[in-house]
């Protein structure tokens, strides 16, 4: 046996003695979910099992983000290991929160106890490896609640919409040189694991309908109905679709709230839209088009429309050598029946892209256990064994092949992976999304 497959056999038989507990991360994470950048009872968690870990821990990094360093025997190379803090909202789920509708209908409860198992394996064996392992917990991934998002931002709280990009910019990934995380997924999808699956990138909208308020029934003439603006505008944005190229993977999608009593012309409609492609310039053109279709519903009923537009997520490419090692880890854990290699590109998005644009990341899937839809009442993790053990397995395995005798393969997959943006030139990018058209500002 190899030096590095009797490091390998020593992390997961470690990770095998210690499932229970992180079964039980997971279905805690699971009956606790917090949205985006309030998911504080969650970060408490998390740093309760990092101090069982007897690790030091940064906290409140990007409000809730708790960052802990594993050092090796040296610091050649920093790997680190995610697990994103947030939950959705998913009325009628049944792990929602009664009070919030958070749920984790996107299984992040699972990347948790992920994250904190590889630490649990790869403790023992730090002596052993010539690099640090980071083990981060990461807020506010989903995109959601733009509105109240954006209003934080206004007050100060973090410049960018999600989690990833404003660790970025305080300079939190500085110390890291290459990232991964697992995310559960449909066990469909994913017969045990897939290891690399590209995702398109987002921008996010807001836009703001004003017209006139009169009484719907006496002289509605006399008001300007900014809710069949709106309703005209998501018309004009489906008449576009045939003109997205099948290649980009546009998706627009939008929720819209209008209107304050039904007796009244409604004065106010807001809508949130997400415009997702699988390049920053299809995401730029499709982006250009919804703006035409949300004036276009304004000037027919001639209301006022303000539209905010923000950077969501870059598009994700996962990095290849890694992708590489995981595989042959799952292959090795699962057989190869049961991993796929590449699943093509998501139709949706997440902010690994975003990272994925600074440094090597891999974004591998595991199996959860249902086949239900994600982001919906029916998905859930249910088999934290698939979702949270094995995930801790393939990536603390990794860890290995990246930093064993001399961090050899990891500085093999920052020699082979392409160019990277700078933090500045990241930050350059992300800014450029931003505008504001219309209504009281004109920018
Ligand atoms: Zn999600
Ligand atoms: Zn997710």
């Amino acid at each position: 046996m190899t030096r590095n497959a009797e490091l390998k056999k020593a992390v997961c038989a470690e990770i095998d003695r210690r499932a229970a507990e992180i079964t039980a991360i997971s279905e805690e994470v699971l009956r606790h979910p917090e949205t985006g950048w309030r998911e504080s009872e969650t970060a408490h968690r998390v740093r309760r099992w990092f101090d069982g870990l007897g690790l030091a821990h940064e906290d409140g990094l990007a409000l809730t983000g708790v960052k802990a360093r594993m050092r090796g025997r040296t610091s050649r190379r920093s790997v680190a290991v995610l697990g994103e803090l947030d939950a959705l909202l998913v009325d009628g789920h049944p792990y929602a929160d009664p009070t919030t509708t958070a749920a984790h209908a996107c299984g992040h409860n699972a990347q948790i106890a992920s994250m904190i198992g590889a630490g649990y394996g790869l403790a023992p064996v730090m002596d052993r490896l010539d690099g640090d392992v980071v083990l981060f917990a990461v807020p506010a991934e989903e995109c959601i609640e733009v509105d109240w998002r954006l209003r934080r931002r206004e007050a100060g709280d973090f410049e960018f919409i999600v989690g990833k990009p404003e660790l970025i910019r305080i300079g939190a990934f500085d110390d890291v040189d290459m990232a991964m995380m697992t995310h559960a997924g449909p066990t469909v999808s994913a017969p045990a694991a897939a290891v690399a699956a590209s995702a398109n990138g987002s921008l996010v909208k807001r836009a703001a309908f004003t017209g006139v308020a009169a009484h719907a029934g006496a002289t509605p003439w006399a008001g300007a109905n900014a809710l069949k603006a709106a309703t005209l505008a998501i018309a004009a944005i489906d008449a576009q679709r045939d003109t997205f190229d099948d290649a980009d993977t546009v998706r627009v999608s939008q929720i819209l709230t209008g209107g304050e009593a039904v007796s009244a012309v409604p004065a106010h409609a807001h809508m949130e839209l997400m415009v997702r492609a699988g390049s920053v310039t299809a995401m730029r053109d499709a982006a250009d088009k919804v703006d035409r279709a949300l004036r276009a519903g304004a000037f027919a009923l001639g209301v006022d429309v303000r539209v905010e537009t923000v950077g969501g997520y870059l598009p994700l490419s996962v990095d290849e050598p890694l992708a590489d090692l995981l595989h042959d880890n799952c292959v090795s854990l699962f057989g190869a029946d049961a991993v796929i290699r590449d699943s093509g590109r998501m139709g949706g998005s997440t902010d690994m892209g975003d990272l994925g644009h600074i440094m090597p990341v891999a974004h591998p899937w595991a199996a959860s256990g249902s086949a239900a839809p994600f982001h919906g009442p029916g998905f859930f993790t249910t088999d934290h064994v698939a979702a949270a053990v094995n995930p801790a397995k393939f990536m603390a395995m990794t860890v290995v092949d990246l930093l064993c005798e001399g961090a050899e393969r990891a500085e093999q997959v920052l020699s082979t992976s392409g160019p990277k943006l700078s933090r500045d030139a990241y930050l350059e990018l992300r800014r450029s999304f931003d505008t504001v058209t219309g209504g009281i500002v004109e920018r």
